[in-house]
């Protein structure tokens, strides 16, 4: 095995040197962009009024000093043409810039209306100036330097050619006297423009010139335009990653993108497996199932793996032989693979897996190759870390709440079975009560009753947290599930003597949640603002559809919410102090309250005011929307 050092901390497995420069295969070259375009015909309509009146001064300085036998009338005349010629390219292109740089069809047939045009008046201009003697011949490369820069290479290479057949065919019409020579260079001989070989040395030159032109120009815009689809892709796989702490869907983006940006075959991203021995995929793109089921992939019998996951440092397969020191080469044989490029994923504290490139061309892989492949590796490990943390949580979430769960489900029976007990002594079961021990037990008996509504919560919300709330998400009546609840909270309003209000939508408003949750929403809102509202107070309660949304208000005229109070409200077992100071609670109503509502994509606000009162406010999509 040979390595080869390519830039800092860049091995390759390869005994051949890496392939410089752009990709020569059509398949995966960018195109040119909308505003590439756009900003050529623009450029190219300026250069015109350049080029047009440069025709007319050049004409009259060089017939004045130079070359007096040389009739002027003619190339005035072309110049002219040129000049209004870019009168209507002008106003077309103004018309195009109104409409935004959207229509890139309209650019791109300006441009070859413009280069055509150019094309004609170089033949006529030519043929003014001498023909084949004409030093003009050579203007031909700013065109073609455009025609690169603007057009794909093929077509390019099209208008290239057709400037040299064009010179060439100009040149022959001319010796064979199809059209009249002029003569205007006095110094050269009268005839030499139809001299063989001074014909061919000339058009030689020019087809040269202009190959050279073309091959270089449009294959630096190729480089360009995929270094800009590169850094494009980067930004969008960078967004993908902020956006979502869903791991498979990010990975399949990283993948996805290799392939786009690249233009290579298929990417896949390979993650070590507990023991670090084996890599096991997880997202590919471009790659068929065959390939894909081949078989385990054993970092100890794969040197390229070995150097990526353990050297930490790229690896390339980049021929037939590096191919045979692959673990399945008949695999990739089979595939057509001939090229393969490996970055480790490195995580923090070790590598996490590989991010690999596969190509049908041998040598397909450069250094500007690996660096983009890296910068993917470094953002799909940021990507996998971010996952890992957030599945971690998850879990440990999950775990806090089954755990509360088991416990206070052991713990409602002996409650209730307390609370029982309490109330038969109370009631007088056991026998006669002196005053003071029924006072005690009154006490007893509303501390388990508060113990009793703390299990509840806690019990509620660990169901909700665990995904163990059973009951399915269906259409659930909104002002019916409401009706329900004003019936059970209006005898604890009545014994408060406080005017209870409801007032609903006469239409049915149907959201998608559950009859039990919506319910427990319900309740557990009118129950605060009864219980927070003192005697002879208001509670008003509405459902109303307001566009696409059932709302619900619940209003009340209580003791509110004081404003430092408001921002900590949804939050476990927080309860503000002019409520605690008046009645007991648990602090865990409203995260319930607000857990319920967000399942059924919903919102809940509130606006209060202490000493006023308190209006919370409860946002449900409609059906269907
Ligand atoms: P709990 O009512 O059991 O204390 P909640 O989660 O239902 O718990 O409410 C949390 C806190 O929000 C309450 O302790 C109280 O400070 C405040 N609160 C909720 N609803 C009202 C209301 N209608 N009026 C005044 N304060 C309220």
């Amino acid at each position: 095995m040979v390595s080869a050092g390519v830039g800092p901390g860049i091995e390759l497995i390869s005994r051949a040197a890496m392939a410089e420069g752009p990709e020569d295969s059509t398949i995966g070259l960018p195109l040119p962009r909308a505003q590439e375009v756009a900003a050529s015909s623009r450029w190219l309509v300026a250069m015109r009024w350049l080029a047009g009146g440069g025709v007319v001064v050049a004409t009259w300085v060089v017939h004045r000093t130079l070359l007096p036998r040389f009739d002027p009338d003619l190339m005035y005349a072309v110049g002219v043409v040129i000049l209004a010629s870019n009168v209507v390219f002008w106003g077309w292109q103004g018309r195009l810039r109104r409409g935004g740089v959207g229509p890139v069809w309209g650019y791109r047939r300006l441009t070859h209306l413009q280069l055509g045009l150019d094309w004609a008046a170089m033949v006529v201009l030519i043929h003014l100036t001498g023909g084949v003697e004409s030093p003009l011949v050579f203007l031909f490369v700013f065109h073609i330097v455009v025609a690169s820069l603007v057009f794909e290479r093929w077509i390019a290479c099209a208008y290239t050619v057709s400037a040299v057949g064009l010179t060439a065919g100009l040149t022959l019409a001319e010796t064979w006297g199809l059209v009249g020579h002029r003569h205007v260079i006095g110094f050269l001989p009268g005839e030499v423009y139809a001299e063989p070989a001074y014909e061919v040395v000339i058009l030689a030159a020019l087809a040269l010139v202009s190959a050279v032109t073309w091959a270089v120009t449009s294959s630096v815009a190729v480089r360009v335009r995929r270094r800009e689809d590169q850094l494009a892709t980067l930004y969008g796989v960078v967004r993908a990653i902020n956006s979502t702490l869903e791991l498979p869907q990010v990975l399949d983006r990283l993948v996805r993108a290799t392939v786009e940006a690249m233009g290579v075959q298929g990417a896949s991203i390979g993650l070590l497996d507990t023991t670090g021995a084996q890599v096991e995929l997880a997202a590919s793109h471009g790659l068929s199932e065959a390939y894909l089921n081949k078989g385990p992939v054993l970092v100890s019998q794969s040197p390229a793996h070995q150097k990526a996951l353990i050297g930490g440092v790229p690896a390339i397969i980049q021929n037939e032989g590096d191919r045979a020191r692959l673990q399945y080469p008949a695999a990739a044989e089979a595939e057509n693979i001939r090229s393969m490029l490996f970055v480790p994923l490195r995580g923090k504290g070790q590598a996490l897996g590989v991010v690999r490139a596969y190509s049908s061309r041998e040598e397909a892989f450069g250094p500007d190759d690996v660096k983009f492949l890296e910068a993917i590796a470094a953002q799909g490990a940021i990507a996998i870390e971010n996952a890992m943390a957030y599945q971690a949580m998850c879990k440990m979430d999950e775990q806090k709440s089954k755990f509360t769960r088991t416990v206070t489900h052991e713990l409602r029976a002996p409650v209730s079975g307390a609370q029982t007990l309490v109330s038969l002594i109370i009631d007088g079961y056991a026998g006669p009560l002196e005053e003071k021990q029924a006072g005690f037990l009154l006490r007893l008996r509303r501390r388990l009753e508060t113990l009793q509504m703390l299990i509840d919560d806690l019990l509620s919300l660990a169901a909700g947290r665990t995904g163990l709330a059973a009951e399915e998400v269906t259409e659930v009546p909104v002002g019916e599930v409401m009706a329900k609840v004003v019936a059970q909270v209006e005898p604890q309003a009545q014994g408060k003597r406080q005017t209870l209000e409801f007032e609903r939508e006469a239409e049915p408003l149907a959201v998608e949640a559950t009859v039990q949750g919506l319910g427990r929403v319900f309740s557990n809102l009118l129950g605060n603002a009864v219980k927070y509202t003192p005697e002879g107070g208001r509670v008003a309660v509405s459902v109303r559809r307001v566009d696409h949304q059932a709302v619900v208000r619940v209003a009340d005229s209580g003791i509110g919410i004081p404003a430092q109070s408001l921002p900590r409200l949804f939050t476990e077992f927080f309860r503000a102090p002019n409520a605690m100071a008046v009645e007991t609670g648990t602090g865990l109503g409203l995260v319930i309250v607000k857990e319920l509502v967000e399942r059924f994509r919903g919102r809940v606000v509130v606006e209060s005011q202490e000493g006023v009162g308190s209006t919370f406010t409860v946002f449900l999509p409609l059906v269907g929307h």
